[in-house]
């Protein structure tokens, strides 16, 4: 993978090594191709995962496993775009094992810490975040799954949807409204293991990009009362600081997909004879990588840029936000070339850039659809120009 960008001043000599490192252990480690049974390849890339370290970077508290007392964004990053660039499937595995577990490292008491992150970080254990539901996706304050207290435990009713390593998590951290107060103050966080009675999957769903996921439901699901994630009603708080920690690294997975499209891209057009010379040849060809590349390096200045400034203890609400709206959106449109340069051969099932092009779709729309980050973006002008 190219690593120029890695020499920005905005990542440390740790992180130039983090990338050297996991580039060569990615290269030969996992595999952009895997077999049909895609939990399979899922469990088995989690242990992987853990067992050669790399998750530490997901969990914090080094005590518990972590490879730091808090979760360095850049290094998240710096792992879901090297992730990503080789195998989405590896990227998924690394993301979710964070953003499962985010809510213990960031809010979980030291009892809770202990009993998961070091499993979480070995990859002992699969994670799962479960926020939406299938009345509650953007809007997600409006959601009704609920957590009844009832002496020294808590009763569970309702639905998830759209949860990823649904059907594979041993560990679900599950919002639930617990009903002080209505809409996003109502909320309290919970884990829920995968054998919990009244716990099931209702139902496996299947995506343009496969991985695993399913919507879940809870019917009179019982869970000790010491299984709430911080207080009671600081729910959606925690959800939105675990989203805050991960966001960006969602953009760095998009440029980890888009810079791979980008390789392809080079590759076909250098190598196609066609009208007597190759696709490179062409001024149109020529334009487009221009394109490709500029789309590219702003979408990585934006997304380090967001990293650096969070890492440095600064609130990148507004950062963060550009940088996914930026990322994502720009690697669908340089993926979308890549594949245009390959012709026939580029929608062919199971090509690097038909792949490429199934795998980025999702990322326009979790952690916050674009619109929802260009609301994000809007409100925090606006914000400083009443200040
Ligand atoms: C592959 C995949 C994996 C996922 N994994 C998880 C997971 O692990 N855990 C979890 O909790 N959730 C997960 N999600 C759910 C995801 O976060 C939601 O799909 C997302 O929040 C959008 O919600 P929705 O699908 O209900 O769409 P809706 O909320 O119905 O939004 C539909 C569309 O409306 C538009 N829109 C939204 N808000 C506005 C607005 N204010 N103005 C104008 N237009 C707007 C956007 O284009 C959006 O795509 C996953 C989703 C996918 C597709």
């Amino acid at each position: 993978m190219e690593r120029e960008h890695f020499d920005w001043p905005f990542l440390e000599d740790r992180h130039r090594r983090l990338a050297t490192e996991l580039d060569a252990w990615a290269a030969s480690h996992v595999h952009d191709v895997h077999g049909d049974d895609v939990d399979a390849s899922c469990r088995s890339l989690v242990k992987q995962l853990g067992q050669s370290g790399w998750l530490a970077h997901a969990v914090a508290g080094s005590e518990y496993g972590g490879a730091a007392n808090v979760i360095d964004t850049r290094s998240i990053c710096i792992l879901r775009e090297t992730l990503a660039y080789h195998a989405g499937l590896a990227d998924f595995a690394f993301a979710m094992q964070g953003l499962g577990s985010g809510a213990i490292s960031l809010a979980g008491t030291a009892q809770q810490k202990a009993a998961w992150l070091p499993r979480v970080a070995r990859g002992e254990v699969i994670s799962a975040f479960a926020l939406s539901e299938p009345e509650a996706g953007s809007d997600v304050a409006a959601m009704s799954c609920a957590a009844r207290l009832d002496g020294g435990h808590y009763v569970l009713d309702g639905e998830k949807t759209w949860i990823s390593n649904g059907g594979i998590a041993d560990l679900y951290v599950v919002f639930a409204r617990t009903g002080e107060l209505p809409g996003a103050r109502g909320i309290s966080a919970f884990i829920v293991t995968a054998d919990t009675p009244g716990f099931e999957i209702a139902e496996r769903i299947h995506v343009i990009a496969p991985h695993p996921l399913a919507r879940l439901r809870f019917n009179n699901c019982r869970i000790a009362a010491s299984q709430r994630i911080g207080e009671s009603g600081e729910g959606f708080k925690i959800a939105m600081r675990t989203l805050d920690v991960f966001r960006t690294s969602v953009a760095a997975a998009a440029l980890g997909f888009a810079r791979r499209a980008m390789s392809e891209g080079l590759e076909r057009a250098r190598t196609r004879k066609m009208f007597n010379q190759t696709l490179s040849d062409f001024q149109l060809t020529q334009a487009k990588l221009a394109q490709m590349a500029t789309t590219i390096d702003s979408a990585a200045l934006l997304t380090y840029r967001a990293a650096w400034r969070r890492d440095g203890g600064h609130n990148v609400t507004r950062e963060a936000a550009m940088a996914k709206l930026a990322a994502t959106e720009g690697a669908q449109q340089v993926i979308d070339a890549a594949l245009q340069m390959w012709g026939g051969m580029g929608v062919v099932s199971e090509q690097t850039v038909e792949r490429l092009y199934r795998e980025i779709r999702a990322l326009r729309i979790y952690e916050g659809a674009t619109e929802v980050q260009q609301l994000i973006i809007a409100r925090e002008l606006l914000k400083g120009a009443k200040a």
